[in-house]
């Protein structure tokens, strides 16, 4: 059986990246995606058949990212953190950048 770990994407939030269990129609070979959120369906890694399906398994529901509307708001609120940290990281280094061109005489000279 083939099994499909966890892959770190480079700048990619592992949680927003859930993993799916297919059942493949053709050679009933069950397989795991690192997908999209909204994929419904890949190809088979036994047989390369496109019928396939998603599986709602328990390892799926571990990967949920909403449990309760608590959670959800804990969720949203880590979001925004994430979001506000990211956007003062980015203005840091866009006036760090400024700056560096202001020291080195500016672009007019
Ligand atoms: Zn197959």
């Amino acid at each position: 059986m083939i099994r499909s770990y966890p892959v770190r994407y480079p700048g990619y939030p592992s949680s927003a990246m859930p993993i799916y269990e297919f059942d493949c129609d053709e050679c009933g070979t069950r397989f795991e995606e690192l997908l999209d959120v909204g994929t419904r369906s890949v190809v088979c890694r036994n047989c390369g058949s496109g019928r396939t399906h998603r599986r709602y398994s328990a390892q799926a529901a571990a990967f949920q990212l909403v449990k309760s509307p608590g959670e959800a708001r804990k969720q949203e609120a880590r979001n925004a953190e994430l979001q506000k940290r990211t956007k003062a990281d980015f203005k840091a280094r866009r006036k760090a950048a400024r700056e560096a061109r202001a020291r080195a005489g500016g672009p007019d000279g």
